[in-house]
């Protein structure tokens, strides 16, 4: 499936400077990864591990890799000293284990926490107390500079409900951004996907996380 260059080009017209645009990526091949770079894409998301680290060896240097999904603890050593974002902290499990891996590579792994928004659906994230806690204590996880909150709406129809849950989000963010609990890097609201991007624009995401809509269906 070619790359759709008309719908990349309008994507980025419409996010504008304000809003970064991450290309999905995940189960995408290189030659299509490339032509979207050569558009001037710079930042890709995937969600497997193995895939990533053998896309990572095939193109450009300065690609700004982004995992974006369930990322298991024991997979965390790989990526780390190649991943510029880790989207989707979802348990303080795993961010412990990033601070551990990040302190023996001797790095700061950004990161954002994913937050569990989603009402019907079982979906992975934080939720709101966990959050809490992890924020209260982030001063502790010296090899993690947590950068923001990633969620993901419901798949729905009922626009509204998806509303709801942006906004629950975003309330979120902007709690933690005023509180100060966070440091200055606290700065990324990663929501939105093909199917809502707009409305999670329009609810103040600075970061969307696109695919099929560049990449065409996947598989
Ligand atoms: C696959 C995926 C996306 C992109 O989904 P599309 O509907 O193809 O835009 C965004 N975020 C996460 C976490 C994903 O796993």
């Amino acid at each position: 499936m070619p790359v759709n260059t008309q719908k990349y080009k309008e994507i980025r017209a419409r996010l504008g400077e304000q809003v970064k645009l991450v290309a999905v990526s995940k189960m995408q091949s290189v030659e299509d990864i490339k032509s979207l770079y050569d558009l001037g894409q710079r930042d890709f998301g995937e969600n497997y591990v193995q895939e990533l680290l053998d896309k990572q060896q095939k193109l450009p240097a300065d690609i700004r890799w982004h995992f974006i999904g369930h990322l298991q603890s024991n997979k965390v050593k790989f990526i780390v000293p190649i991943i510029y974002l880790i989207q989707g902290i979802d348990s303080p499990k795993l961010l412990a284990e990033v601070n551990r891996q990040a302190i023996k590579s001797d790095r700061v792994a950004d990161v954002l926490l994913q937050v569990h928004i989603a009402q019907e659906e079982t979906k992975f994230g934080l939720g709101a107390e966990e959050l809490d806690v992890i924020l209260e204590r982030s001063a502790e996880f010296s090899g993690v500079r947590i950068c923001g909150l990633m969620g993901m709406a419901s798949f729905s129809d009922n626009m509204e409900k998806i509303q709801n849950e942006l906004q629950f989000l975003k309330s979120l963010y902007e709690k933690y951004r005023s509180q100060g609990s966070a440091d200055s890097s606290f700065s990324l609201l990663s929501m939105g996907m093909s199917s809502d991007y707009e409305l999670a624009v329009q609810e103040g995401s600075n970061m969307v996380r696109i695919g099929s809509l560049l990449f065409g269906k996947r598989g």
